[in-house]
């Protein structure tokens, strides 16, 4: 990293990169960031960081940003650099016109996980007071929301439960498709650290990760399950909970629906479920997932361990390995069955706790991105809650639930569909099924693109209005322990503005007459609108350093641990969840089961890391393959191979590992000349439409490179 000079003045700030939300020491010199420094005094990270939050802040800087806005008539036309007046101006005619002759249902938008609480929350207001529709959805969509679906049906709201010190309190932890040491790696650290004092790990992964077996950590049980399989497994794992009376019977009759978990009981105890009848469809070995049901039950290894209780805490942690499936939200709902059934929840040391993904994943959602939901997880139908918001904006609501993301392509394609405003997010890229979404956006007749680069999807824009990093705005983001953390502003925006300002400037242009002069008061506004947001303000986390949500007269300091002496919503719902086999079928054709995750160094599509000093890291993706399926193809490392399948193809390199189990093949996405996406499939959640990147039958074969 180039050191510029000691530095001149510090501000202290939350990194953007993922859920874990670790604040630093931006040290500046001049206007020149100089290095970020992990913050001793950080909830979440406690002075600890990975190498991205350290060194991959230098796309703020890069030649690539775009800070002058472009308009163009057509996506063929060249793009023409405009006045933020004339773009503005020109971006509203277009939209009003869209509105005057389709209505309003014809426009949404796509908010960022990457910006803050403050411009989710006004992003999603645009769309519904401004454009009149509930055509709102956040890249969530693709990443988290079954945890949303699953978490609200079964415990009443959609958020994990626990903060990250309660890992330090677990005897047993299970991991289930999550890979922390490379996508959540501070966080990582301190599972580490609590599996080095003795805790017991169990992970679910069809892939090897790196805990599964590092320098002083090993899993007790490692189930390497066939891809798509997980609510085989967590119901075989409930089988034996319940068909061996491990299950916490006092926890679930004070706690829980008893009805509902007498319907589960008698569900999973049928015999079809049982480790050993499910095995040949989980390829687990009945043996290993009886030994890991009665470890997370009981701490040991069966029915004479359960008088341990309560002493026993065993802690479940997620990703996307669970929620990107055609079954996630079962899976979700699938967890925390087996949580409520042990009575691991409501104290330090146990929970459901999802591994969020983008810095403000879990922000995104909270603010109302989605289309049925206005924030705090309140349904547009509900009149109570338009009427509050009716008379805060002055507007009428549209009750009925707007469009998804692939919703509002399919109805593009339709023609029913004709203007988007998508910020900080290339949906061409991170969206599976490329050739479906290009044909969604070229479709439409107004594509509004708000990003730092010109990304993959503003090939397919009329308007490209340049964004603002983290390190130019003041605002919120929100962690996965639901902790509400301040992100101050370093540097001047490069382009003149914060997102946030733009998002009012569109607005005013479309007459709203919005008037914020600092995103403390948008934080005001959505405090006076979001029950757990209620003690919120950007004063009370200058002088605090975070909340944790929800924050209101029963919890007025915040709540690190949930459903502590109920839930959410009462009484906890056990949900009967039947394993469905994905429509996505191997065959001689595509006979291998691909499934996709990041490398530690890389963000996601890449798009900002791909531009810092962690490009020193390079990794190209890869095509992990067993060897004897390598050898089946006269494969070795270094090879060029074809990825394909039903949808599309790429090409890139093989690497041969046994990581991976015969049957299965892995690769990352972080480069744009693969495109992983262009493979993966459009099957998505029963109950959320998150689409099934983990799970795409695919054909491999020797290739002469791209
Ligand atoms: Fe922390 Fe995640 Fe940022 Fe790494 S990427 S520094 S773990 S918030």
């Amino acid at each position: 990293v180039k050191q510029i000079g000691k530095p001149e003045r510090a501000v202290v700030t939350t990194c953007a990169y993922c859920g874990v939300g670790c604040t630093f020491r931006a040290e500046m010199r001049g206007e020149q960031l100089v290095r970020m420094v992990p913050w001793k005094d950080g909830k979440a990270n406690r002075g600890h960081s990975c190498v991205k939050g350290r060194f991959a802040w230098g796309y703020a800087h890069h030649q690539d940003r775009i800070t002058t806005p472009m308009i163009r008539d057509a996506i063929t036309d060249p793009w023409r650099e405009v006045s933020w007046d004339e773009a503005l101006a020109f971006t509203a005619g277009k939209l009003k016109a869209i509105r005057d002759r389709y209505g309003a249902r014809a426009l949404g938008g796509i908010t960022s996980s990457r910006c803050t609480n403050e411009e989710t929350f006004l992003v999603q207001k645009l769309v519904r007071a401004g454009f009149g529709s509930n055509n709102v959805d956040t890249c969530a969509r693709v990443c988290h929301s079954p945890t949303g679906y699953g978490l609200k049906t079964t415990f009443g709201t959609p958020a994990g439960t626990q903060d990250f010190d309660s890992v330090m309190q677990a005897d047993v932890i299970l991991v289930i498709g999550a890979n922390p040491t490379d996508a959540h790696p501070v966080f990582a650290s301190r599972m580490k650290r609590r599996l080095r004092q003795g805790a017991k790990l169990i992970v679910i992964d069809p892939r090897r990760i790196d805990l599964v077996r590092s320098p002083h950590v090993e899993a007790a049980h490692h189930l390497a399950l066939q891809p798509g399989t997980n609510v085989a497994v967590l119901t075989a794992m409930a089988h034996v909970i319940v068909t061996e009376g491990l299950v916490d019977e006092a926890f679930v009759r004070e706690r829980c629906e008893v009805d509902a978990f007498e319907e589960w009981a008698r569900f999973v105890a049928e015999e079809r479920h049982s480790p050993e009848a499910l095995e040949p469809v989980t390829r687990v070995p009945a043996a290993d997932l009886r030994a890991a049901a009665r470890l997370y039950a009981t701490g040991g290894e069966g029915r004479s361990d359960v008088s341990r209780r309560p002493k026993v805490n065993a802690a479940i942690y997620y990703g996307l390995g669970v929620t990107e499936h055609s079954q996630g939200s079962s899976t979700v709902m699938a967890i925390a069955n087996l949580a409520m059934a042990t009575g691991n929840i409501g104290r330090p040391g146990v929970g459901v706790n999802p591994l969020r993904g983008q810095n403000n994943v879990q922000g995104s959602c909270d603010m109302g991105s989605f289309p049925h939901e206005l924030s705090g997880y309140r349904h547009i139908s509900d009149a109570a809650t338009r009427a509050l918001f009716e008379a805060d904006w002055g507007v009428s609501l549209d009750p009925e639930p707007g469009l998804r993301i692939p919703n509002m392509l399919d109805a593009a394609i339709d023609g029913s569909f004709r203007a988007i405003y998508i910020q900080g997010e290339d949906i061409l890229q991170s969206d599976p099924d490329t050739r479906h979404v290009a044909a969604g956006l070229a479709a439409m007749d107004c594509v509004i693109v708000h990003d730092l680069f010109l990304n993959e999807t503003a090939n397919y824009a009329h308007v490209f209005l340049p964004g603002s990093t983290f390190l130019e705005k003041d605002g919120t983001f929100t962690n996965a322990e639901r902790r509400i953390q301040l992100v101050r502003k370093v540097m001047e925006p490069a382009n003149g503005f914060a997102d946030w300002q733009v998002t009012q400037a569109l607005a005013n242009a479309l007459g709203l007459g919005w008037t914020y002069t600092h995103p403390s008061e948008i934080m005001d506004e959505i405090a006076r609108l979001t029950p757990s947001f209620a003690g919120v303000s950007h004063a009370r986390l200058d002088a605090e350093g975070s909340l944790q949500w929800p924050v209101d007269a029963a919890h007025p300091d915040g709540s690190p641990v949930m459903h502590v002496d109920h839930f959410v919503r009462g009484k906890g719902r056990f949900v009967v969840t039947d394993y469905v086999p994905t429509d996505e079928k191997t065959g001689p054709r595509f006979p291998l089961l691909l499934t996709t995750g990041r490398i530690l160094s890389q963000y996601n599509v890449g798009a900002q890391t791909r531009r810092t000093a962690n490009s020193v890291w390079h990794v190209e993706d890869v095509l992990e393959i067993h060897p004897a399926d390598a050898e089946n193809r006269g494969l070795k490392t270094g090879d060029w191979v074809r990825l394909a399948s039903r949808k599309g193809e790429t090409t890139l390199r093989a690497e041969v590992t046994d990581r991976v189990a015969p049957g299965v093949v892995y690769t990352t996405f972080h480069h744009p000349e693969t495109q992983a996406n262009v493979v993966t499939t459009e099957f998505s959640d029963w109950a959320t439409n998150c689409p099934e990147y983990k799970v795409t039958a695919v054909q491999v074969t020797p290739s002469n490179g791209p």
